[in-house]
């Protein structure tokens, strides 16, 4: 293979060169000065970058170590919390906090479609007794592209007049669409390393606010490794329970300058221009009557991540293989229900128009050597917007 691989999987995503340079150097004596420095100026810049005047907890785990370290600090035995379905990564959520007996009560869902906000209202109107603990929301279902309304959600619990905590599984949103978490009266954020932050995996967070807090402070589970409380210690030894991953650190504060030169603002909107970009795409090739958007809603199709159904006998997986040996291009496949029936188009994080272009243009010679029936002119139609765009 010459040239490189387009990734456009939903996660991992692209790490740019300047944050894998950051993190290229030699190990260090954890304890020098200079070093507590970089790590009290991380998570300093850590509540700037969730907009949290809370605390931010960060551990050497995927996202799902952060989905466990909320459950133990939030969530007590017998506990009751509402988990509306989104698809495989709320239904793997679900499961992981039933191992904790805890019970998940469910508000289905067509794996077509953000959350319904006036179900989650009615759910929580249902709970007179208040059991109801925490109410878990995935934001950017990674597994079908839809995109959850934040706000709409903090809207129903509180005309529901109901006092369980927001926790939001913002994986695959974080740093790809708007969180700002006090704000918008987020309890509790969970965010990773490996997709909108363009960090190597590895290093994923729980962000908590003073409900959360006072929560951590009477939930009953036991913990150590993952004990917010412990990781409060003056000692910065406490903040990772044992020796801090230097190199994630290293590239993480580049990850948090860059961030700062773009603007977490303009970065929502080069998410959604590029986003709505690969959108234009797939609707010509949709013309062609073989593949569909799986979220019906065109408002809750996410900028993060885009999800495409097959019809009649076309095959996904076809298409990704032959994207990824002969044309470079790879692309997520179908999840769980989905298996078999859909591909993914990452779009998050590490992005820009020729990036894109190119991994769109990719797909689109895939769909024409296959003979995978399509609408002509995707790529006019998306270098068009982006020029209309600009
Ligand atoms: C990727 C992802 C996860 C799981 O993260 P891992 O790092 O693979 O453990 C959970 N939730 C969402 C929404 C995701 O996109």
């Amino acid at each position: 293979m010459t040239g490189r691989m387009f990734l456009q999987t939903p996660g991992p995503t692209n790490i740019p060169d300047d944050i894998l340079s950051a993190m290229h150097r030699p190990a260090e004596d954890f304890s020098t000065p200079e070093f507590i420095a970089t790590m009290t100026a991380m998570f300093s810049q850590l509540k700037d970058l969730f907009a949290t005047t809370g605390e931010v907890f960060a551990y050497i785990a995927n996202g799902h170590g952060a989905w466990e370290a909320s459950i133990v600090n939030l969530l007590s035995p017998g506990d009751r919390v509402l988990v509306p379905e989104t698809g495989r990564f709320s239904v793997v959520w679900r499961d992981m906090i039933k191992a904790f007996g805890i019970t998940a009560e469910e508000i289905p869902n067509d794996w077509r479609s953000a959350i319904d906000p006036q179900k989650v209202e009615d759910a929580l109107r249902r709970d007179t007794e208040r059991k109801i603990k925490a109410v878990l929301i995935v934001h950017v279902e990674t597994g079908t592209g839809s995109v959850t309304d934040l706000r709409a959600i903090r809207a129903a619990i509180d005309s529901a007049g109901h006092p369980a905590l927001l926790v939001v599984d913002a994986i695959a949103s974080f740093g790809c669409h708007g969180l700002k978490m006090d704000e918008m009266g987020v309890d509790c954020v969970i965010a990773a390393s490996q997709k909108g932050l363009m960090m190597p995996i590895g290093l994923s967070f729980t962000a908590a606010g003073p409900k959360a807090m006072e929560a951590s402070e009477k939930c009953t589970t036991n913990r150590e490794y993952w004990s917010w409380k412990s990781r409060m210690a003056l000692e910065m030894y406490r903040r990772f329970c044992g020796t801090a991953p230097m190199h994630m650190v290293w590239g993480l504060m580049r990850t948090m300058e860059k961030i700062r030169e773009e603007g977490i603002d303009n970065i929502v909107a080069r998410h959604a221009r590029l986003g709505e970009a690969a959108r234009r795409a797939v609707g010509v090739w949709a013309e062609g009557g073989a593949m569909e958007f799986n979220t019906i809603d065109p408002a809750a199709r996410s900028n993060s991540i885009t999800c495409i159904r097959t019809l009649g006998d076309t095959d996904p997986d076809a298409i990704r293989t032959i994207a990824r040996e002969k044309f470079n291009v790879s692309l997520g496949g179908g999840l769980a229900d989905l298996k078999g029936m859909a591909f993914r188009i990452g779009h998050m994080g590490e992005m820009n128009e020729p990036m894109l272009l190119g991994a769109l243009g990719g797909l689109d010679v895939t769909l024409k050597h296959m003979g995978v029936p399509h609408g002509d002119g995707a790529l006019d139609a998306v270098t068009k917007y982006l020029a209309e765009t600009a």
